[in-house]
């Protein structure tokens, strides 16, 4: 599958500065402040309102961290670790919503802004996460007794402190300034030259064979008859999905893949120069050492038997599945003699649709836009106990944001933004973001989605794959566990603050739910006849989708070890054209591309460095969570209201392993992902039509 991570990850936008770590989204202002001090977009939107903007919040920050240097006589959580959390906070705005408008802003100016300033307030949090006297400010305040979370808070920021580098000289510190400064500025040139780098693909109208027609509707051929294609995701992904035509998927993978290449290789190089030097001052060997130290795996070592253990336990399913589909392949194409990364999809796609009698697109007419949306918010509403109310009129960045406040108990918690198809100059991917923490009784959280479905246009219903509604839904568990998580004393702890690599556990475990028919049946309904999803229909997908689960973490596995292998050496020994091809011989049964470049666009190298692995390890708990509820009646019993409480509203009060202990009773283990690993290809698969 050319972008393996399409479906199943998404781009934590929190993350994508390796110095906005020590951000974490903090509690509010003492005082009320005025509404706009939350939301940099009513400032107006062009470069210079959003300036002085900025400059607001660094200030207010700044305050705080002063407030805080001036204490005379002992240190206590009122007069430390409130000012610290309150500069996090005014931080955490001023980079939630630089990022926001860097992502969807109007304008290229405003963009180009955006950029600039988040670069600013990267150096200003980094600058604070190297500032000894707020370290010592908060060592010197004694533990509270009675407070687990706070006591969790106070120790889990001395140890980013620590790792940031706060005890090394003046020398020293100047120089690792410097550096964290190097990466943001590489990680959002990468970011930016993928967002808009693009190419064209043109292709004859035959060429189009086997896609949607709608699809070729959209893409009319002009008078020289050529139809031009971009490597946009909605231009992109139906090819690899659909196209029965072999040279247009080649055609389309290699530009895609190589959108922002040349011009991010070196960005990359760069990159990993920084990362690496950065490690070795703070006297780690290399940067994956220091990426793992504050997470749940904890080293670069236990990530390393990570791989080894998902590797053997879906490697017979990974073969057997490949051995199918070369098979499956032959029979339509006899002298094929292996299935490249191009073709994966196509081929993917073709058998599940003979084996199963599924056919992908046949069901795309049971989710219009529309209707998915309204699913994605009354299954969210049913699963965490809560209500969406639609708020209307609010001025925005662009008119075709939705917006809904969210109620718990008839009180307002939180607010989300969906900013859900594609527009010129906006990011192209598919990601959650925070708006604005929260804090109880203080701060009401607000999150973002950032997406690029269809729809959105008059007279298009946006029929989405079932893959996009699953895509649709992970997003949201995204979103729910900022406005869920960050109803706490402290902001600097909300959902999207616990450590990085349980952050995609909530989410995921999210897409389990909409296998089942009582989830799906309220809402899959035909957008023309209204005819709700026939049930056999979603079992015939069910099982399809079952199907490919040891390429699936394979494939992971691939991207996985090459986010850890371009890490855990020095930058001297780093070829990535060399390292993508071992990991992809390694993982992938797919035949390698020839001048694929898929790093040049594997933008989760900038936000999660050397830890991708964040995807399969809490596939992992998220597959065990999820056994834990009715797989039939999910939404029946009380395995929703224990989740919620026990890992979703306490966000990142505890330590995340002790958050899936609290739920399951125990500490995660593989048994129920092996299960799931299986189940496509057991006895229990339907037989052909
Ligand atoms: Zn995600």
């Amino acid at each position: 599958m050319p972008q393996a991570f399409s479906r199943f990850t998404c781009f934590w936008r929190y993350a994508l500065c390796a110095t906005l770590w020590m951000v974490l989204p903090a509690y509010a202002a003492p005082a009320a402040a005025p509404a706009d001090a939350l939301h940099a977009w009513t400032a107006g939107q062009d470069p210079a309102s959003l300036e002085t903007w900025v400059s607001a919040r660094l200030s207010a920050a700044q305050a705080q961290v002063d407030k805080l240097l001036a204490v005379k006589g002992p240190r206590t959580v009122a007069n430390t670790l409130a000012p610290f959390d309150e500069a996090q906070n005014q931080l955490a705005l001023a980079s939630n919503q630089t990022y926001l408008l860097y992502a969807v802003g109007g304008s290229s100016e405003l963009r180009d802004k955006a950029q600039a300033l988040t670069q600013k307030i990267a150096g200003v949090s980094t600058e604070l996460g190297l500032n000894q006297g707020v370290y010592q400010a908060l060592g010197a305040v004694p533990l509270p007794k009675a407070d687990a979370a706070t006591r969790h808070y106070l120790a889990r920021s001395l140890l980013q402190y620590r790792l940031a580098g706060v005890n090394k000289d003046e020398a020293t510190r100047a120089r690792l300034r410097a550096l964290q400064d190097k990466i943001t500025e590489l990680s959002l040139a990468f970011g930016r030259n993928v967002q808009e780098g693009q190419l064209k693909v043109t292709a004859t109208v035959a060429e189009l064979a086997g896609l949607p027609a709608d699809y070729i509707e959209r893409h009319k051929p002009d008078a020289s008859g050529v139809v031009t294609l971009t490597t946009d995701e909605p231009d992109a992904s139906p090819v690899f999905n659909f196209a029965s035509n072999a040279e247009l998927r080649r055609r389309m993978f290699l530009a895609y893949n190589t959108r922002a290449y040349p011009a991010n290789k070196a960005v990359l190089m760069d990159m990993l120069a920084a990362r690496q030097e950065l490690a070795s001052i703070l006297g780690f060997a290399n940067y994956a050492d220091l990426a793992t130290a504050d997470q749940m795996s904890g080293s670069a070592a236990a990530v390393r038997s990570l791989f080894d253990d998902l590797s053997r336990a879906s490697r017979d399913a990974r073969d057997k599945e490949y051995a199918l589909l070369l098979a499956f392949a032959k029979a339509s194409d006899p002298g094929l003699s292996a299935i490249s990364q191009a073709d994966a999809r196509y081929w993917l796609e073709q058998y599940r649709r003979d084996r199963y009698a599924f056919d992908a697109q046949s069901v795309r007419p049971y989710f219009a836009y529309d209707q998915v949306e309204a699913g994605v918010l009354a299954s969210a509403a049913k699963i965490f106990h809560v209500q969406f109310k639609a708020v209307k009129n609010l001025a925005l960045w662009s008119s075709a944001v939705t917006v809904f406040d969210v109620l718990d108990g008839g009180r307002r918690i939180g607010r989300v933004y969906l900013d859900m198809h594609p527009r010129e100059g906006k990011d192209k991917w598919f990601s959650a973001a925070p708006v604005v923490p929260g804090v109880r009784g203080r701060q009401v959280p607000e999150g973002l989605l950032i997406c690029n479905f269809s729809g959105g246009v008059a007279g298009d219903p946006g029929l989405m794959q079932y893959d996009e509604v699953v895509t649709y839904f992970h997003e949201f568990g995204h979103l729910m566990h900022h406005i869920l998580g960050s109803q706490n004393r402290w902001a600097g702890q909300g959902g999207f603050s616990v450590e990085g690599d349980f952050v995609e556990a909530p989410s995921q475990m999210l897409e389990e739910f909409f296998r089942s028919y009582t989830v799906l049946a309220p809402f899959a309904k035909h957008y023309q006849t209204g005819a709700v999803l026939p049930r056999e229909v979603l079992a015939r997908m069910n099982a399809a989708d079952a199907f490919g689960r040891g390429n699936w973490v394979q494939r992971q596995l691939f991207y996985a070890s090459l986010s850890l292998r371009v890490h855990d050496r020095p930058v001297a020994d780093v070829d990535l054209d060399a390292q993508l091809r071992q990991s992809a011989q390694e993982f992938s049964p797919y035949a390698f591309v020839e001048g694929n470049r898929q790093y040049a666009s594997f933008t989760h190298l900038t936000g999660y460095a050397s830890n991708y692995y964040t995807y399969l390890l809490d596939k992992v708990i998220a597959i065990d969570f999820y056994a834990q509820f009715d797989p039939k009646q999910p939404l029946q019993g009380s395995a929703a209201a224990r989740y919620r409480r026990a890992v979703i509203d306490p966000g990142a009060t505890r330590p995340a392993a002790q958050l899936v202990k609290d739920f399951l009773g125990r500490p995660q283990n593989m048994e129920a992902f092996k299960t799931w690993l299986g189940a496509g290809l057991g006895d229990a698969a339907p037989s052909k039509r």
